[in-house]
């Protein structure tokens, strides 16, 4: 699948360079580390591996790109953000693929709905920096005058479950906000962000603007995020990681965006259409169970979880498991012999605790693992109160909607939820009760980029979308003139 040539290598028949992205220029690094697909968990290739001084050089040529790029005026910068976005699509089929090769994830999601996404990330924030108002009002004839001044230099740390989707959620607004940026992909799915850092510079995206630093969390993951020289943390990924990253963000008082794990319910009521609720349970082993947002705890109510069970099982057993490249696979291969690992240990656990594993509860070939619906869990048990980030879920039942909400509320995380009824009313009582910083109704993963995107409790701190993204990425400012 790869072949190494000095930086480059060749992935799914696209040339990738395996080096950084620095101030516009490819820089190498003495170390490397290797980069496996999740397909056949062969290696794809080499990829330089940096640290405190590849850092140091990537957060000065953001330094020395910054005063350059936030004098440039709105429509300039919303031209290049629209300019990348052009590029993305000509490029879509390549980044589709170097994307499933990298991470596993099905390559018909990756052509239809993520690559799709990425390049409407890039025009959703150029359209909402040219729209962007004035925020003006009076004091005692005093003129206030708001305005949204660019913050510097940011740090953007990403994980590999939707790597460039997650990354350019980040670049965008920051590019249009006249931030410059250095970005540390995921050491499991490094390739498509320096596919973009190409993509950019084609677009005239002036050099230093954007970054790529790649290499390891703890190595230029660490350094990137204690850099004085950083006005702003934007991390996706775990919540251990985002703990190291809040107290090296104290040390420089850095602003800082959290987006964390979750254990998100799906909340079945006996008044639910009960195919459209089976519907919503099994798309959640959706790109393998590695989604921050799936509700992974279907909780339904005891009438109907015989007749659910039955259905969902019969459903889950005609998932065509195997290559993401295929169009007929529904579930495709889990990121990384590790994370296979600590699925199987979770499951492991919750058997030997007195699970029963009604569908699947075991390895596959290679990476992948089974489909799992796991029953007879307790509240308190480890598999309903840890994110286990794959193909996992847990069903549990209860008798009122006033349970219901309390076993859904019952972890220490809070990113999304879903509730199937068909009673408007009950859904508008769960919903106002529900700890989620996202819930959906007899629907799941309907996004508009303009919502509030983000994590209560342990799933985050601050949130993405729209004005949210845009003012993080802002120092905001108010000028007050006498009369
Ligand atoms: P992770 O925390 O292990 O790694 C994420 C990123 O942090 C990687 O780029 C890694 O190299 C870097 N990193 C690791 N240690 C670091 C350090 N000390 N300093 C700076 N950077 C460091 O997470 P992961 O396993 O890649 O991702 C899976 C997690 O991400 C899950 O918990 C998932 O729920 C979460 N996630 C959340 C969202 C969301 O929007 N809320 C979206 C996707 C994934």
């Amino acid at each position: 699948m790869s072949e190494q040539i000095t930086g480059q290598i060749t992935v799914a028949g696209v040339a990738v360079d395996t080096r950084h992205w620095i101030g516009g220029r490819r820089a190498a690094s003495a170390r490397t580390f290797t980069d496996l697909s999740p397909i056949d968990g062969s290696a794809l290739g080499e990829i330089a591996r940096g640290g405190q001084a590849e850092v140091d050089a990537a957060v000065t040529a953001a330094q020395d790109a910054f005063p350059g790029w936030a004098a440039t005026p709105r429509a300039g910068r919303a031209a290049v953000l629209r300019a990348i976005a052009e590029g993305v699509e000509k490029r879509l089929e390549e980044l589709a693929a170097v994307e499933t090769a990298d991470n596993g994830a099905l390559l018909r999601s990756h052509r239809r709905g993520v690559m799709p996404r990425v390049a409407h990330n890039f025009r959703f924030f150029a359209d909402w920096l040219e729209s962007l108002g004035h925020d003006d009002f009076d004091t005692r004839g005093h003129a206030n005058h708001v305005s949204w001044d660019p913050a510097g230099p940011c740090a953007l740390i990403t994980p590999w479950n939707a790597p460039l989707m997650l990354a350019t959620w980040k670049i965008a607004p920051a590019l249009a906000a006249g931030d410059t940026v250095v970005l540390k992909p995921a050491e499991w799915s490094p390739l498509t962000a320096s596919l973009l850092a190409d993509i950019a510079a084609a677009a005239g995206l002036p050099d230093g603007v954007l970054n790529v630093v790649q290499g390891l969390g703890a190595e230029a993951g660490a350094a990137l995020v204690e850099h004085p020289g950083i006005r702003r943390i934007s991390f996706t990924g775990s919540v251990p990681t985002a703990r190291r990253i809040a107290r090296s963000a104290a040390a420089n008082l850095t602003p800082l965006s959290l987006e964390l794990g979750g254990k998100s319910p799906l909340l079945v009521f006996a008044d639910a259409d009960l195919d459209l609720a089976v519907d919503l349970a099994v798309e959640q082993y959706d790109n393998a169970g590695q989604v921050c947002l799936a509700a992974t705890r279907l909780l339904v109510e005891s009438p109907i979880a015989e007749e659910f069970t039955r259905r969902f099982t019969e459903r889950a057993a005609a998932l065509v498991q195997g290559d993401p490249r295929e169009e007929a696979t529904d579930v495709g291969p889990n990121i990384h012999p590790r994370q296979v690992d600590k699925i199987d240990g979770f499951v492991r656990r919750a058997l030997a605790a007195g699970a029963r594993a009604v569908v699947g509860g075991e390895r596959g070939d290679g990476l992948y693992y089974r489909p799992t619906l796991l029953t007879d869990v307790a509240q308190d048990s480890e598999i309903v109160q840890e994110e286990v980030f794959g193909p996992v879920l847990t069903l549990q039942t209860f008798d009122t909607e006033e349970e219901a909400v309390r076993m859904a509320n019952d972890t220490r995380f809070g990113l999304a939820a879903t509730v199937a009824t068909g009673d408007r009313e009950r859904a508008r009582r769960v919903t106002e009760r529900l700890v989620a910083g996202t819930v959906w109704v007899n629907c799941f993963f309907v996004r508009d980029l303009r919502a509030p995107f983000g994590g209560s409790r342990e799933s985050g701190v601050g949130r993405e979308g729209g004005t949210w993204s845009f003012d993080f990425y802002c120092d905001l400012k108010n000028t007050v003139t006498a009369p």
